[in-house]
């Protein structure tokens, strides 16, 4: 039976080497997803940039026709100033051109405030521009890394798949199939080690008979708490300290001196 715990040991190894496989595979999504969603910010804040540029470009072209018309109002106006008779139509024209006075000065104030604002968005652009190609670049490495890293993972566990199963054709099949229940029940932690008396994965104090029971390696045995196949590992000897030194003491001065 020593033989038989011997080889699920090292199916155990297999195992985990699955699971850490696993890990890759499942960490690998979250990943790139986290990458991604970094990327998407530095994307809208540069698309939040571009799109200000635009705009105040926008902006100032339409405040710009809008000026060539306030202009060619007040030059019409003008003309009507010199042909208003009575003082009616002469109040008339002035009320319309102090209208037109007040859309000019808007119109100027307008156009400060968006030629600042285009100034503003034009200085920034590159900067947000390099970032973003920056972010594009990192997060392209990153996922070919990532995709590289889950083929491998994937292969891994094709081939440690293939080795368990063909090491528990080597074994007694009410045994293997002991072992292989056991990782399915523990999502691939079939074994757990045992030690000066204590289950490694739950921490059990195993009942003194069972433990010496386990050390003869009759037969197999599981934790009676978590399940798991149970194989004992002699406890490490503890290393030992390296004798110190004494060292001779200064003499302590009394606090009466
Ligand atoms: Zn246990």
């Amino acid at each position: 039976m020593q033989e038989v715990i011997a080889k699920f040991i090292e199916l155990q190894k297999l195992e985990d080497e699955i699971i850490e496989a696993q890990k890759v595979l499942t960490e690998g999504p979250e990943k790139l997803a986290a990458s991604q969603e970094r990327l998407d910010q530095v994307t809208s804040a540069h698309d939040e940039v571009a799109a200000g540029l635009k705009e105040a470009r926008a902006k100032l072209k339409e405040l710009e026709l809008d000026l060539l018309s306030l202009k060619e109002l007040m030059d019409g106006n003008h003309a009507r100033s010199t042909r208003a008779t009575g003082e009616r139509s002469y109040r008339a024209v002035l009320d319309e051109l102090e209208i037109i006075k007040k859309r000019m000065a808007e119109n100027e104030d307008g156009t400060l405030e968006f030629m600042e604002k285009q100034d503003s968005l034009k200085a920034a652009l590159p900067a947000a521009e390099e970032l973003l190609k920056e972010a594009q670049e990192t997060h392209a490495a990153l996922a070919r890394e990532v995709n590289a890293d889950m083929e491998r993972a994937g292969a891994a566990i094709d081939v440690r798949r293939a080795s368990i199963d063909a090491m528990l054709a080597t074994i007694d099949p009410a045994a293997a199939e002991r072992f292989v229940a056991s990782a399915r029940a523990h999502g691939g932690r079939a074994m757990a080690a045992v030690t000066g008396g204590t289950c490694q994965v739950c921490r059990l104090r195993i009942p003194p008979q069972l433990y010496n029971e386990l050390q003869s390696h009759s037969k197999i045995m599981t934790c009676p708490s978590c399940a798991r196949i149970m194989h004992f590992v002699a406890p490490q000897p503890k290393a030992e300290e390296p004798p110190k030194e004494k060292k001779a003491r200064k003499p302590r001065r009394s606090a009466e001196g």
